[in-house]
């Protein structure tokens, strides 16, 4: 990379000012910001980055899935797209630094490329993604653009089918072109996403840069032990099928296990359910929800089945049925070689510090990995505070992200 690249940095004042503007956008009370997707305040912000894509004299495109782009061309024909991006889309009363703020970066690191007139043999593309909160459905944008979603998906969405129905038709999106925002592997460098932490390790290690190696696997369950219903003055201690001890005992051993054996890996169960549910009547029925989480494929398949055998194990144990329904599961990723090693080199050049780091998180780039070599670069969360109007990252953190994101993007431009 030539010495002019090297020292070449986003526009601050621009991107303070923008991120300013973008916050207001449906602003809580506080310091927040509501933008589920679709909402108006969503629709909104979509305009406003349209409107700034167009003021910066970039091209600006929507896909079937509602995906908007601002695209920076190549002057070489049929170049690939290296791809940037995040989503402006937010969870009920979020924070204003979620996906927002890898969407801005991503559309200032097109803008300070264009102005230095800078030549590349890639198209510039950043991309912000339909739905990667999933309101409605989990990462309806990333998922058309890299084939995963199903019809199967759109029928038994997470937000309800009529939800689903009802959205699509207010935006204008048909459910048959959703699909067509499939794009082809080949034509495609790769993708980088700048995002915050959402946890409390890089903040902690006192680091600025997050190099995300791993994206945390996902995988969830509906369990439901199922014992008698019986009086529950009358029926005696001995006799009685209790199902509510089945799930207790096997909420209890999921702590034990986890401490023991998985340390460094995530479990919860979320929700219990006890029917008929009285003071009474002893639980015939208790069901619960169950996810955990790995970074690596070998301890995600070994968390999968201890817990199913010890939910077996403690059904067993207090006599009752076990009904056991797999809910799905986002495998484990592992970032890609190019984009680790771009993002690396962009911290050695801007002379910053960093840490690896695995994502707890779902991100589109999960989705992107599958497709083309992808890379995610955080930035501190403080307190580890996200989802929430807490949500807090120094503005100095962000503006570290941002460079870091335009020299990685140099850096795999130019591979
Ligand atoms: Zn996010």
């Amino acid at each position: 990379m030539s010495e002019q690249l090297k020292k070449l940095s986003i526009n601050k004042s621009r991107f303070r000012k923008d991120f300013d503007e973008l916050c207001k956008i449906g602003r809580t009370k506080q310091t927040g910001v509501n933008r589920p997707v679709f909402s108006q305040s969503h629709l909104e912000a979509r305009k406003w980055f349209r409107k700034k894509t167009l003021e910066a004299g970039l091209e600006f495109h929507i896909d079937g899935a509602g995906n908007h782009s601002a695209l920076l061309k190549s002057h070489q024909k049929d170049a690939p797209a290296l791809l940037l991006g995040s989503h402006l889309d937010s969870v009920p009363d979020g924070g204003r630094y979620d996906g927002a703020l890898g969407v801005l970066a991503a559309l200032e690191v097109l803008r300070s490329i264009s102005d230095e007139d800078i030549q590349l043999p890639v198209n510039l593309e950043a991309i912000d993604f339909t739905d990667e909160e999933g309101t409605i459905v989990s990462f309806l944008g990333s998922f058309a653009f890299t084939g995963k979603l199903t019809q199967e998906i759109l029928n038994n969405p997470r937000g309800g089918r009529k939800n689903l129905v009802e959205n699509l038709e207010r935006v204008s999106l048909k459910e048959s072109e959703l699909f067509s925002a499939q794009r082809e592997p080949k034509a495609l460098a790769g993708y980088l996403e700048l995002h915050v932490e959402q946890g409390p390790y890089l903040e902690k290690s006192g680091q600025s840069i997050g190099i995300v190696e791993q994206i945390a696997g996902l995988s969830f369950y509906r369990l439901t032990f199922i014992g008698r219903e019986d009086h529950a003055g009358t029926i005696s201690m001995q006799e009685r099928l209790d199902a509510a001890q089945g799930a207790s005992a096997f909420t209890l051993a999921v702590r034990e296990i986890m401490l023991n054996k998985f340390p460094d890996c995530k479990a919860n169960v979320g929700y219990t359910k006890y029917t008929p549910g009285a003071f009474n009547i002893v639980p015939e029925k208790a069901e619960i929800s169950f996810e955990f989480r790995a970074a690596d494929m070998k301890t995600f398949r070994e968390m999968d089945q201890t817990f199913v055998k010890q939910a077996k194990l403690e059904a067993e144990k207090y006599g009752l049925e076990l009904q056991i329904e797999f809910l799905g599961k986002r495998d484990p990723v592992q970032m890609a070689a190019a984009p680790l090693d771009a993002i690396h080199e962009a911290v050695d050049t801007l002379g910053l510090s960093y840490k690896k780091i695995i994502s707890w998180a779902g991100h589109d780039a999960q989705a992107l990995a599958d497709i083309c070599p992808s890379g995610m670069i955080f930035v501190p969360s403080v307190g580890g505070r996200s989802h929430s109007p807490e949500e807090f990252t120094k503005w100095e953190d962000c503006v570290n992200g941002a460079n870091v994101l335009l020299h990685a993007a140099l850096g795999m431009a130019s591979k």
